[in-house]
Protein backbone atom coordinates (compact mmCIF):
# COMPACT_ATOMS: atom_id res chain seq x y z
CA UNK A 1 0.00 0.00 0.00
CA UNK A 2 1.40 3.57 -0.65
CA UNK A 3 2.05 5.70 1.91
CA UNK A 4 -1.34 8.00 2.87
CA UNK A 5 -0.94 11.84 1.80
CA UNK A 6 -2.84 13.98 3.72
CA UNK A 7 -4.19 17.39 2.72
CA UNK A 8 -2.64 18.93 5.12
CA UNK A 9 0.56 18.79 7.71
CA UNK A 10 1.49 20.97 10.21
CA UNK A 11 4.95 22.21 9.90
CA UNK A 12 6.71 22.14 13.30
CA UNK A 13 10.05 23.42 14.59
CA UNK A 14 12.91 21.40 15.94
CA UNK A 15 12.04 20.23 19.19
CA UNK A 16 15.25 21.53 20.60
CA UNK A 17 13.96 25.29 19.00
CA UNK A 18 10.77 24.78 20.99
CA UNK A 19 12.13 23.46 24.40
CA UNK A 20 14.79 26.47 23.99
CA UNK A 21 12.24 29.05 23.65
CA UNK A 22 9.51 27.30 26.79
CA UNK A 23 12.28 26.93 29.03
CA UNK A 24 11.96 30.59 30.03
CA UNK A 25 8.58 29.35 30.94
CA UNK A 26 9.92 26.78 33.27
CA UNK A 27 11.75 29.51 35.03
CA UNK A 28 8.78 32.47 35.53
CA UNK A 29 5.87 30.05 36.06
CA UNK A 30 4.18 32.49 33.77
CA UNK A 31 1.97 29.89 31.78
CA UNK A 32 -0.88 32.30 30.55
CA UNK A 33 -2.47 35.90 30.92
CA UNK A 34 -0.34 38.09 28.06
CA UNK A 35 2.85 36.70 29.82
CA UNK A 36 6.32 37.72 27.90
CA UNK A 37 6.11 35.05 24.88
CA UNK A 38 3.07 36.78 24.16
CA UNK A 39 4.68 39.94 24.43
CA UNK A 40 7.19 38.99 22.00
CA UNK A 41 4.97 37.27 19.57
CA UNK A 42 2.81 40.21 19.18
CA UNK A 43 5.59 42.72 18.96
CA UNK A 44 7.17 40.48 15.91
CA UNK A 45 3.83 39.76 14.59
CA UNK A 46 2.88 43.35 14.16
CA UNK A 47 6.58 43.51 12.34
CA UNK A 48 6.26 40.79 10.39
CA UNK A 49 2.35 41.66 8.88
CA UNK A 50 3.29 45.65 8.71
CA UNK A 51 0.68 46.48 11.22
CA UNK A 52 0.53 49.19 13.59
CA UNK A 53 -1.77 47.50 16.12
CA UNK A 54 -2.37 43.77 16.56
CA UNK A 55 -4.09 41.74 19.56
CA UNK A 56 -3.44 37.80 19.87
CA UNK A 57 -6.21 34.94 20.58
CA UNK A 58 -7.07 31.74 21.49
CA UNK A 59 -7.86 31.48 17.77
CA UNK A 60 -9.14 32.60 15.04
CA UNK A 61 -12.66 32.32 15.59
CA UNK A 62 -12.49 33.99 18.73
CA UNK A 63 -10.67 37.09 16.97
CA UNK A 64 -13.98 36.82 14.52
CA UNK A 65 -16.17 36.76 17.25
CA UNK A 66 -14.59 39.22 19.54
CA UNK A 67 -14.10 41.51 16.90
CA UNK A 68 -17.63 41.70 16.01
CA UNK A 69 -18.36 42.33 19.74
CA UNK A 70 -16.14 45.23 19.97
CA UNK A 71 -17.63 46.88 16.78
CA UNK A 72 -20.64 47.57 18.97
CA UNK A 73 -22.74 47.00 15.63
CA UNK A 74 -26.63 47.09 16.49
CA UNK A 75 -28.17 43.86 17.40
CA UNK A 76 -30.09 42.17 14.80
CA UNK A 77 -28.55 44.54 12.29
CA UNK A 78 -27.38 43.18 8.60
CA UNK A 79 -23.79 41.82 7.88
CA UNK A 80 -23.39 41.01 4.06
CA UNK A 81 -21.07 37.98 3.81
CA UNK A 82 -20.11 35.33 1.75
CA UNK A 83 -21.05 31.81 2.36
CA UNK A 84 -18.63 30.25 0.30
CA UNK A 85 -16.11 30.12 3.85
CA UNK A 86 -15.47 27.96 6.99
CA UNK A 87 -18.39 27.67 9.41
CA UNK A 88 -16.27 30.26 11.47
CA UNK A 89 -17.42 33.24 9.51
CA UNK A 90 -21.08 33.24 9.14
CA UNK A 91 -21.06 31.58 13.31
CA UNK A 92 -19.29 34.32 14.59
CA UNK A 93 -21.97 36.78 12.95
CA UNK A 94 -24.92 34.53 14.03
CA UNK A 95 -23.54 34.13 17.93
CA UNK A 96 -23.74 38.35 18.20
CA UNK A 97 -26.75 38.54 17.31
CA UNK A 98 -26.43 39.45 13.94
CA UNK A 99 -27.88 38.50 10.71
CA UNK A 100 -25.54 37.57 7.52
CA UNK A 101 -26.81 38.91 4.30
CA UNK A 102 -25.65 36.50 1.72
CA UNK A 103 -23.84 38.32 -1.25
CA UNK A 104 -22.42 35.82 -4.17
CA UNK A 105 -18.93 35.26 -5.13
CA UNK A 106 -17.46 36.11 -7.93
CA UNK A 107 -16.20 33.00 -10.70
CA UNK A 108 -13.04 33.99 -11.63
CA UNK A 109 -11.16 33.96 -8.09
CA UNK A 110 -13.88 32.90 -5.55
CA UNK A 111 -13.89 36.07 -3.43
CA UNK A 112 -17.21 38.10 -2.94
CA UNK A 113 -18.63 39.64 -6.03
CA UNK A 114 -18.86 43.32 -5.13
CA UNK A 115 -20.78 44.02 -8.20
CA UNK A 116 -23.86 42.46 -6.04
CA UNK A 117 -23.08 43.85 -2.52
CA UNK A 118 -25.31 47.34 -3.13
CA UNK A 119 -28.31 45.82 -4.15
CA UNK A 120 -27.65 43.96 -0.54
CA UNK A 121 -27.63 47.14 1.12
CA UNK A 122 -30.57 48.04 3.49
CA UNK A 123 -31.61 50.82 6.37
CA UNK A 124 -30.13 47.85 8.52
CA UNK A 125 -27.30 47.13 6.90
CA UNK A 126 -23.85 48.08 9.74
CA UNK A 127 -20.79 46.15 8.41
CA UNK A 128 -19.43 43.66 5.11
CA UNK A 129 -17.39 41.25 6.18
CA UNK A 130 -15.56 39.75 3.21
CA UNK A 131 -12.92 36.37 2.97
CA UNK A 132 -9.97 36.61 1.53
CA UNK A 133 -11.07 32.93 0.49
CA UNK A 134 -7.74 30.71 -0.21
CA UNK A 135 -5.85 33.41 0.17
CA UNK A 136 -7.06 35.15 -2.62
CA UNK A 137 -7.74 38.73 -1.67
CA UNK A 138 -10.87 40.37 -2.43
CA UNK A 139 -11.71 43.45 -4.30
CA UNK A 140 -10.39 45.97 -1.52
CA UNK A 141 -11.19 49.54 -3.27
CA UNK A 142 -14.48 48.59 -3.96
CA UNK A 143 -15.48 47.16 -0.85
CA UNK A 144 -14.33 50.47 1.05
CA UNK A 145 -16.09 53.27 -1.53
CA UNK A 146 -19.52 50.86 -0.91
CA UNK A 147 -18.48 50.87 2.82
CA UNK A 148 -17.91 54.99 2.71
CA UNK A 149 -20.86 55.54 0.89
CA UNK A 150 -23.12 54.23 2.95
CA UNK A 151 -21.57 53.96 6.47
CA UNK A 152 -20.85 50.18 6.79
CA UNK A 153 -17.86 48.44 8.82
CA UNK A 154 -15.64 46.46 7.32
CA UNK A 155 -13.56 43.20 8.59
CA UNK A 156 -12.11 40.75 6.54
CA UNK A 157 -11.92 37.39 7.52
CA UNK A 158 -8.25 37.41 6.72
CA UNK A 159 -7.61 33.77 8.03
CA UNK A 160 -6.37 32.18 4.64
CA UNK A 161 -3.90 35.40 3.93
CA UNK A 162 -1.06 35.41 6.98
CA UNK A 163 2.34 37.23 5.27
CA UNK A 164 0.49 38.38 2.39
CA UNK A 165 0.63 42.02 1.06
CA UNK A 166 -1.63 43.92 -1.75
CA UNK A 167 0.11 46.77 -3.45
CA UNK A 168 2.86 46.20 -1.24
CA UNK A 169 0.99 46.76 2.55
CA UNK A 170 0.78 43.99 5.07
CA UNK A 171 -2.89 42.49 4.05
CA UNK A 172 -4.24 43.51 7.75
CA UNK A 173 -3.88 47.03 7.65
CA UNK A 174 -7.37 47.16 5.20
CA UNK A 175 -10.70 47.77 6.29
CA UNK A 176 -11.49 48.35 9.92
CA UNK A 177 -10.72 44.90 10.77
CA UNK A 178 -9.06 42.33 9.72
CA UNK A 179 -9.27 38.75 11.43
CA UNK A 180 -5.91 36.00 11.24
CA UNK A 181 -6.41 32.48 11.87
CA UNK A 182 -2.93 30.27 13.40
CA UNK A 183 -4.54 26.88 13.48
CA UNK A 184 -1.96 24.20 13.27
CA UNK A 185 -3.10 23.38 9.12
CA UNK A 186 -2.73 27.26 8.53
CA UNK A 187 0.59 28.86 6.76
CA UNK A 188 1.48 30.18 10.14
CA UNK A 189 0.61 28.43 13.13
CA UNK A 190 0.61 28.59 17.02
CA UNK A 191 -1.00 25.45 17.68
CA UNK A 192 -4.28 26.75 17.88
CA UNK A 193 -4.10 30.50 17.75
CA UNK A 194 -5.31 34.16 16.06
CA UNK A 195 -4.74 37.79 15.21
CA UNK A 196 -6.78 41.02 14.75
CA UNK A 197 -5.36 43.74 13.28
CA UNK A 198 -7.10 47.15 13.72
CA UNK A 199 -6.85 51.11 13.47
CA UNK A 200 -8.81 52.67 16.29
CA UNK A 201 -7.43 52.90 19.93
CA UNK A 202 -9.97 52.20 21.56
CA UNK A 203 -12.00 49.42 19.70
CA UNK A 204 -8.72 47.68 20.52
CA UNK A 205 -9.36 48.59 24.20
CA UNK A 206 -12.61 47.06 23.99
CA UNK A 207 -11.32 44.15 22.11
CA UNK A 208 -8.59 43.35 24.68
CA UNK A 209 -11.13 43.47 27.16
CA UNK A 210 -13.74 41.46 25.60
CA UNK A 211 -10.84 38.40 25.34
CA UNK A 212 -9.86 38.40 29.62
CA UNK A 213 -14.26 38.64 30.74
CA UNK A 214 -15.04 41.95 29.96
CA UNK A 215 -12.23 42.78 33.41
CA UNK A 216 -11.34 46.16 33.57
CA UNK A 217 -9.47 46.31 36.66
CA UNK A 218 -9.49 44.35 39.47
CA UNK A 219 -13.13 45.84 41.00
CA UNK A 220 -14.75 46.54 37.53
CA UNK A 221 -15.86 43.94 35.14
CA UNK A 222 -17.86 46.51 32.91
CA UNK A 223 -18.29 43.95 29.38
CA UNK A 224 -19.46 40.65 28.66
CA UNK A 225 -16.59 38.96 27.94
CA UNK A 226 -15.01 35.64 27.07
CA UNK A 227 -12.46 33.91 27.69
CA UNK A 228 -9.99 34.09 24.75
CA UNK A 229 -6.22 34.56 25.70
CA UNK A 230 -3.38 33.13 23.72
CA UNK A 231 -0.97 31.52 26.39
CA UNK A 232 2.64 31.21 26.44
CA UNK A 233 3.30 27.85 25.32
CA UNK A 234 1.15 28.96 22.10
CA UNK A 235 2.84 32.03 21.64
CA UNK A 236 6.25 29.79 21.82
CA UNK A 237 5.24 27.82 18.94
CA UNK A 238 4.24 30.81 17.13
CA UNK A 239 7.73 32.72 17.63
CA UNK A 240 9.80 29.79 16.72
CA UNK A 241 7.52 29.28 13.49
CA UNK A 242 7.80 33.03 12.51
CA UNK A 243 11.65 32.71 12.69
CA UNK A 244 11.10 29.79 9.56
CA UNK A 245 7.86 31.58 8.16
CA UNK A 246 10.16 32.81 4.35
CA UNK A 247 10.72 29.26 4.31
CA UNK A 248 7.57 27.60 5.27
CA UNK A 249 5.74 29.91 1.90
CA UNK A 250 8.66 29.01 -0.49
CA UNK A 251 8.39 25.43 -0.09
CA UNK A 252 4.89 25.63 -0.67
CA UNK A 253 5.51 28.09 -3.46
CA UNK A 254 7.43 24.98 -4.75
CA UNK A 255 4.88 22.67 -4.38
CA UNK A 256 1.97 24.72 -5.87
CA UNK A 257 4.36 25.18 -9.01
CA UNK A 258 5.14 21.65 -9.50
CA UNK A 259 1.30 21.18 -9.48
CA UNK A 260 0.80 24.38 -12.20
CA UNK A 261 3.82 21.97 -14.42
CA UNK A 262 0.82 18.79 -14.41
CA UNK A 263 -2.58 20.64 -14.38
CA UNK A 264 -2.12 24.03 -16.33
CA UNK A 265 -3.96 24.35 -19.31
CA UNK A 266 -5.27 20.88 -18.76
CA UNK A 267 -8.97 21.41 -20.37
CA UNK A 268 -12.24 21.14 -17.81
CA UNK A 269 -9.80 21.77 -14.99
CA UNK A 270 -9.48 25.67 -13.83
CA UNK A 271 -6.67 26.80 -11.18
CA UNK A 272 -6.35 29.15 -8.60
CA UNK A 273 -5.50 32.64 -10.47
CA UNK A 274 -2.22 34.86 -9.97
CA UNK A 275 -3.80 38.05 -8.90
CA UNK A 276 -1.59 41.44 -9.35
CA UNK A 277 -0.17 43.56 -7.10
CA UNK A 278 -0.69 40.41 -4.51
CA UNK A 279 2.39 38.48 -3.17
CA UNK A 280 0.67 35.73 -2.65
CA UNK A 281 1.31 32.66 0.31
CA UNK A 282 0.35 29.54 -1.22
CA UNK A 283 -1.86 28.67 1.23
CA UNK A 284 -4.42 26.29 -0.01
CA UNK A 285 -4.45 24.76 -4.00
CA UNK A 286 -8.14 24.82 -5.16
CA UNK A 287 -9.15 23.11 -8.78
CA UNK A 288 -12.15 23.76 -10.44
CA UNK A 289 -13.62 20.16 -12.16
CA UNK A 290 -15.57 21.11 -15.27
CA UNK A 291 -17.32 17.53 -15.65
CA UNK A 292 -18.79 18.50 -18.64
CA UNK A 293 -15.26 18.57 -20.40
CA UNK A 294 -13.11 16.76 -18.19
CA UNK A 295 -15.72 13.85 -18.23
CA UNK A 296 -15.58 12.99 -14.82
CA UNK A 297 -17.15 14.88 -11.30
CA UNK A 298 -15.13 16.64 -8.87
CA UNK A 299 -17.06 14.05 -6.15
CA UNK A 300 -15.73 11.02 -8.59
CA UNK A 301 -12.12 12.85 -8.36
CA UNK A 302 -12.55 12.88 -4.47
CA UNK A 303 -13.14 9.42 -4.18
CA UNK A 304 -10.32 8.13 -6.38
CA UNK A 305 -7.91 10.02 -4.88
CA UNK A 306 -8.96 8.49 -1.71
CA UNK A 307 -8.76 4.96 -2.92
CA UNK A 308 -4.70 6.23 -3.45
CA UNK A 309 -4.52 7.26 -0.02
CA UNK A 310 -4.64 10.80 -1.12
CA UNK A 311 -6.77 12.84 0.94
CA UNK A 312 -8.27 16.20 -0.96
CA UNK A 313 -10.48 18.62 0.19
CA UNK A 314 -14.11 19.36 -0.87
CA UNK A 315 -13.61 23.35 0.50
CA UNK A 316 -16.03 24.75 0.93
CA UNK A 317 -18.72 22.39 0.58
CA UNK A 318 -21.26 22.61 1.85
CA UNK A 319 -21.96 26.73 1.57
CA UNK A 320 -22.51 27.93 5.38
CA UNK A 321 -26.05 29.12 4.18
CA UNK A 322 -27.23 25.09 3.47
CA UNK A 323 -25.38 24.43 6.87
CA UNK A 324 -28.19 21.78 8.94
CA UNK A 325 -27.95 24.22 11.80
CA UNK A 326 -29.66 27.20 9.93
CA UNK A 327 -32.31 25.04 8.12
CA UNK A 328 -34.71 26.78 6.42
CA UNK A 329 -33.42 30.43 7.51
CA UNK A 330 -31.18 31.27 4.37
CA UNK A 331 -31.66 30.62 0.86
CA UNK A 332 -28.33 29.09 -1.26
CA UNK A 333 -30.62 29.93 -4.35
CA UNK A 334 -29.48 33.61 -3.73
CA UNK A 335 -25.90 32.62 -4.70
CA UNK A 336 -25.94 30.51 -7.49
CA UNK A 337 -21.98 31.18 -8.25
CA UNK A 338 -21.34 29.94 -5.00
CA UNK A 339 -23.68 26.58 -5.37
CA UNK A 340 -21.96 26.06 -8.56
CA UNK A 341 -18.29 26.56 -7.56
CA UNK A 342 -19.00 24.58 -4.55
CA UNK A 343 -20.11 21.55 -6.07
CA UNK A 344 -16.93 21.44 -8.08
CA UNK A 345 -14.19 22.98 -6.02
CA UNK A 346 -11.49 20.34 -4.37
CA UNK A 347 -8.28 21.26 -2.54
CA UNK A 348 -5.57 19.19 -3.45
CA UNK A 349 -2.88 18.59 -0.64
CA UNK A 350 -0.33 20.96 -0.10
CA UNK A 351 2.05 21.90 2.72
CA UNK A 352 5.62 22.93 3.34
CA UNK A 353 7.15 19.21 3.29
CA UNK A 354 5.15 17.77 0.60
CA UNK A 355 7.55 15.52 -1.01
CA UNK A 356 7.59 16.44 -5.13
CA UNK A 357 6.89 12.43 -5.98
CA UNK A 358 3.66 12.62 -3.96
CA UNK A 359 2.63 15.67 -5.97
CA UNK A 360 3.51 13.51 -8.95
CA UNK A 361 1.47 10.60 -7.82
CA UNK A 362 -1.87 13.14 -6.91
CA UNK A 363 -1.61 14.08 -10.55
CA UNK A 364 -1.40 11.15 -11.93
CA UNK A 365 -4.48 9.83 -10.14
CA UNK A 366 -6.49 13.33 -11.09
CA UNK A 367 -5.20 12.90 -15.14
CA UNK A 368 -6.32 9.55 -15.02
CA UNK A 369 -9.77 10.62 -14.09
CA UNK A 370 -9.69 12.80 -17.56
CA UNK A 371 -12.30 10.98 -20.45
C1 LIG B 1 -9.37 28.60 9.90
C2 LIG B 1 -10.43 29.59 9.58
C3 LIG B 1 -11.12 30.32 10.56
C4 LIG B 1 -11.06 30.01 12.04
O1 LIG B 1 -9.86 29.91 12.58
P1 LIG B 1 -9.55 28.98 13.84
O2 LIG B 1 -8.20 29.45 14.24
O3 LIG B 1 -9.57 27.56 13.38
O4 LIG B 1 -10.57 29.25 14.89
C5 LIG B 1 -11.98 31.33 10.16
N1 LIG B 1 -12.22 31.58 8.87
C6 LIG B 1 -11.61 30.88 7.88
C7 LIG B 1 -11.91 31.24 6.47
C8 LIG B 1 -10.73 29.86 8.20
O5 LIG B 1 -10.17 29.12 7.24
Amino acid sequence: MENKILVARSSMPSMEEYIEEIREIWDSHWLTNMGPKHAKLQQELAAYLGVEQLDMFTNGHMAIELSLQALKLPKGSEVITTPFTFASTTHAIVRNGLTPVFCDINENDFTMDVSKIEALVTDNTSAIMPVHVYGNICNIEEVQRIADKYGLKVIYDAAHTFGETYKGRGIGVYGDVSCFSFHATKVFHSIEGGAVCFHDKDFGKELYRLKNFGIKNEEIVDGVGANAKMNEFCAAMGICNLRHIDEEIRKRKAVAERYYLYLEGIDGIRLNPVQKEVKPNYAYFPVVFDEKVFGTSRNEVYNKLAQHGIGARKYFYPLTNTFECFHGRYDSNVTPVAVHISKRVLTLPLYADLAPEDVDRVCKVILKCKI
